[in-house]
């Protein structure tokens, strides 16, 4: 086979080569297994006995959602109910094996994907959404009938693998965490969708939006993922190999001079020191963000929380979380965000239907409060664990300065009650807030007042500013972290904050960028936080060229009208300052 390059998106910078593995999430890929006359009662006795243990977890999570969260909630596990009840189903399977001879799990996969293909098509959208009852309810019995490594799923996987799907959700991509996963492409998504923003904290190369490369590649094809440059090539000559191999090895000499300045501060030439701080997903990372020497958590994502699991996460058991990250971080700040649920990060033990928390929809602090009885167990947890380090918290999505207002009443009822309850918390924890909604950088300087701390969420601030779906890949072209408009509200965001005698720190992917990152640095941020693995780089950045070279770099950027022009700028600016940064990325 001859060599394809295709072209995607660079989600997270890397080389990879290896193996394809193809992940359609829609399918069971069970392979077919014989049986013999006389075993075709035993597996009709496998198959009624998954449908009872199915039952019965079903059951006891019903009960467990109806007692956080009120039996309402717990009646969408009737529909589950009713797919594990349904005759005509349960029999065609079983007719199925008599006839077919061959295993249960293999029919019962067949005719879940007939009943699935059958409830897509439906133009009735309510029937529509009992697909995913019907997918749901089909996994768990294929679980309860097999053995779990044998079922085709990201969580089992135990080779090194390049995985290739249509898509990835965050929640994938955060069980992708400690499996051996070398790199991942794929066919939708934009470069600042989660599922890219966890490639780049689990360290694995990633290219999204490449469009059709679930069809281009097969199973167990050769790759090598190029996460720099955005290219997936498939089948590559010796040639194309021999040239990766050089690059990869130039990349390892390029960062293993950056652990020399590990333990520098990230200081200008001219003497600006601005703190560089990590990104966190899942705790466990908080090894990561102290390898790198960052100057604290400047933004833990606790939605990850709330993946990847029937029930939500206890006060206890985000207490403990927070808690080991907090101390493992000794006196340097831990920043929690409250839950941003929303947008690309869904919660299935929610069970909401996906379009209620789109990006402009119910999401983030609009939900939380609407569900005080979900915001305040994390907000007792927060708290509680406040009493064991630095602590600072935020609120996601804060459109004005009513909003802060109402959060921070939310807060200080919880509070009280711990007060009263005689369980310790930090008085004076820091409360600040996530600019990240146009409205808020407008009214940054009312926000200023009441808030400890501005954290800019360049994400979703250049998504809303410039209505562009930062998980859409065809218009990825249009999401320009350089625009006008986005420069000019973090100038305004800063100086409302410097101001009121407040820090502004940036926790968006543009920090991870040094073209980027040296705007930020002439924008007068004091503090960026970024995926742990991009710090050294960064500190290298910015301890190469000086804080007047950058301060006056903007004042040229702030005159253009164009999103290219300001980053032709800035990258001619960098090459002039620190050549090194041009070649390599
Ligand atoms: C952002 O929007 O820039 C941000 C940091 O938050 P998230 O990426 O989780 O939406
Ligand atoms: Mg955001």
């Amino acid at each position: 086979m001859s060599e394809i390059i295709l072209k995607g998106i660079p989600a997270a910078p890397g080389i990879a080569f290896g193996s394809a593995f193809i992940l359609d999430k829609q399918e069971f890929v069970i392979a077919p297994r014989a049986v013999m006359e006389k075993e075709i009662p035993i597996e009709i006795a496998r198959f009624e006995e998954a449908l009872i243990k199915t039952r019965d977890e079903i059951c006891s999570i019903q009960k467990k959602i109806s007692a956080q969260m009120g039996g309402k909630h717990a009646q969408v596990f009737d529909a589950h109910l009713l797919v594990l009840e349904d005759r005509t189903l349960v029999e065609e399977v079983v007719k199925r094996i008599r006839a077919e001879k061959l295993s249960s799990e293999y029919i019962f996969s067949e005719v879940i994907k007939k009943y699935v293909k059958i409830f897509m098509n439906i133009e009735d959208e309510y029937l529509r959404e009992r697909m995913s009852d019907i997918s749901d309810v089909g996994r768990r019995v294929l679980k309860n009938l097999m053995d779990e490594d044998k079922l085709h799923e990201l969580d089992n996987i135990t080779e090194q693998l390049i995985i290739i799907s249509h898509d990835l959700a965050p929640s994938d991509t955060a069980s992708m965490f400690n499996k051996s996963i070398i790199a991942f492409a794929t066919d939708i998504g934009g470069r600042t969708s989660h599922t890219a923003i966890m490639a780049k904290s689990l360290g694995v190369p990633a290219v999204v939006g490449l469009k059709d490369a679930t069809l281009k590649i097969k199973n167990q094809d050769f790759i090598i993922v190029d996460g720099r440059k955005g290219l997936v090539v498939v089948s590559p000559t010796e040639e194309t190999i021999k040239s990766y191999e050089d690059q990869l090895s130039r990349i390892h000499e390029y960062r293993n001079q950056f652990m020399e300045i590990k333990d520098l501060e990230a200081q200008t030439n001219d003497g600006k020191v601005i703190s560089l701080l990590g990104n966190l997903e899942l705790p466990e990372e908080v090894h990561n963000v102290m390898k790198h020497n960052a100057g604290g958590v400047g933004l833990y994502r606790t939605e990850y929380f709330y993946m990847n699991r029937v029930d939500l996460p206890s006060e206890d058991e985000q207490f403990e979380a927070y808690k080991m990250v907090t101390e493992a971080m000794g006196e340097m700040p831990v920043t929690i965000r409250t839950l941003d649920l929303g947008g690309d990060k869904f919660i299935s033990s929610l069970q909401i239907p996906r379009d209620m928390y789109a990006s402009l929809g119910w999401r983030a602090i609009r939900f939380c409060f609407e569900r005080p009885d979900i915001f305040k167990v994390q907000l007792r947890a927060i708290l509680r664990a406040s009493a064991y380090g630095n602590i600072r918290m935020m609120y996601p999505m804060i459109a004005g300065p009513g909003e802060l207002t109402r959060a921070n009443l939310i807060l200080n009822e919880v509070k009280e009650d711990l007060r009263k309850a005689g369980i310790p918390f930090n008085e004076d924890m820091k409360v600040g807030v996530m600019i990240e909604v146009p409205s808020a950088a407008v009214t940054s300087d009312l926000l200023a007042k009441e808030a400890d701390f501005f954290s800019l969420g360049t994400n979703d601030l250049i998504q809303y500013t410039l209505a562009v779906d930062r998980v859409n890949e065809q218009t990825a072209s249009m999401y320009e972290p350089c625009h006008p408009a986005v420069l000019r509200l973090i100038k305004m965001t800063v100086e409302s904050a410097h101001k009121a005698g407040i820090k502004v720190s940036l926790c968006g992917e543009m920090a991870n960028e040094p073209i980027l990152a040296l705007m930020l640095l002439g924008l007068e941020i004091d503090e960026l936080s970024m995926s742990p693995n991009s710090i050294l780089q960064i500190k290298k950045l910015i301890r190469s060229v000086s804080f007047s070279d950058a301060k006056a770099m903007v004042e040229k950027a702030l005159e253009l009208s164009t999103g290219k022009e300001v980053e032709q700028l800035s990258s001619e600016t960098l090459a002039r300052l620190a050549p090194e940064f041009v070649s390599h990325d």
